[in-house]
């Protein structure tokens, strides 16, 4: 089955094209004021001590600019950063080769920070707090702990799922940002943007058709650009206006309100087939044949946070906007809610 635009704009690594477009300071990164402010304010004060940054931990949905963020501080700070992420430290000896390889300053960006697992996470605590690292060495009765001293280096974390990482983790980074989807108007300046990079001819309401269907999401807003520039090529003599963008996310089968062919058959599976809800997460899945995780951290925030679904303790629940999105009579039993 093809992958919904949604799912692989959000999962694509295309990197060398990605370079460019990505912000490189703090003044470039849109939106998200008061992240920046708190940024500029940890930046400076940390370069005027002459210390290291402060451990920042970035949480919300994909795309939103987490990874970039953490990309601005090294450059700020004029330091290296090393990326990794959480599934791929497996074990103590993975951490400790990392850590140990850290100059002084250095950043360490531990993408999707809530999936290391507890023992690892026990390495990381004195690591993060004293700039030391306690390794066992040999097993059995011989085994003992030797102390490793490290250079101070600066934890940036970045979570899809906050609520999942533990509190004793949590706890232990002082700068805590958790991005928004962003406002219409900034992603309509970040379309304008990417075009201006990308040599794409587009007006302020091409620009604005874009930016509304881009579910608050940077990742998405930029893929869009790239598609709606293929399609004004192919088809109108590469000008966009709001009338190309139009149709150009017509043909993605992208709606007004940005949702796409998976989005609306969630909303279809729950008002259809199980009569508005409530139907659990995992029963959604099946029937969607799609990823529990994934509907979780990239469909389900942004159908709530439009007012489309709701969750409550025994599942997901169709709000009346969604039967008037779908253009389905509304049951009575919702009226008077
Ligand atoms: P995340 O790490 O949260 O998944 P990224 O940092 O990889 O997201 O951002 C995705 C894309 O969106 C990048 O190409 C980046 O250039 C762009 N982007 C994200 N946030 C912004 C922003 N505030 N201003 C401009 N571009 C942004």
């Amino acid at each position: 089955m093809n992958k919904s635009f949604v799912e692989s704009s959000l999962c694509e690594q295309d990197e060398a094209f990605e370079v460019p477009l990505r912000p490189q300071s703090l003044d470039e990164f849109q939106g998200q004021d008061g992240i920046r402010e708190r940024l500029e304010v940890c930046l400076g004060a940390a370069k005027q001590r002459g210390e290291p940054l402060g451990h920042c931990l970035f949480s919300g949905p994909p795309g939103l600019g987490k990874t970039t963020l953490a990309n601005i501080l090294a450059k700020a700070m004029g330091t290296n950063i090393v990326v990794t992420a959480g599934p791929v430290i497996e074990r103590p000896g993975d951490l400790a080769g990392v850590l140990t390889n850290l100059q002084d300053g250095d950043i360490l960006f531990i993408d999707e920070v809530h999936r290391l697992s507890r023992a690892i996470e026990e390495y990381l605590y004195p690591a993060m707090e004293d700039f030391t690292l306690d390794l066992i060495i040999d097993s059995g009765p011989s085994a003992r702990s030797v102390q490793v001293k490290l250079n101070k280096f600066t934890l940036v974390g970045a979570t899809t799922r906050l609520g999942l990482l533990t509190g004793p983790m949590r706890s232990r980074f002082g700068i805590t940002c958790r991005l928004d989807y962003y406002e219409t108007s900034v992603l309509q300046q970040l379309v304008l943007r990417t075009a201006r990079i990308l040599n794409v001819q587009i007006d302020d309401d091409g620009a604005w058709e874009i930016a509304r269907r881009a579910r608050g999401t940077p990742r998405i807003a930029i893929n869009l650009v790239r598609w709606v520039r293929d399609y004004a090529q192919m088809r109108s003599g590469s000008r966009v206006d709001a009338v190309v963008a139009r149709q150009a996310l017509e043909m993605l089968s992208i709606d007004e309100l940005g949702l796409d062919e998976l989005d609306k058959k969630i909303l279809e599976i729950i008002v259809d087939k199980y009569a508005g809800g409530p139907v659990g997460v995992g029963t959604l899945a099946v029937a969607l044949g799609e990823d529990k995780t994934t509907l979780e951290e990239v469909y389900e925030p942004f159908l709530i946070t439009q007012g489309l679904i709701q969750r409550t303790p025994r599942g997901r629940e169709a709000t009346q906007l969604a039967y008037k999105h779908l253009q389905r009579p509304i049951p009575n039993s919702m009226e008077d809610i």
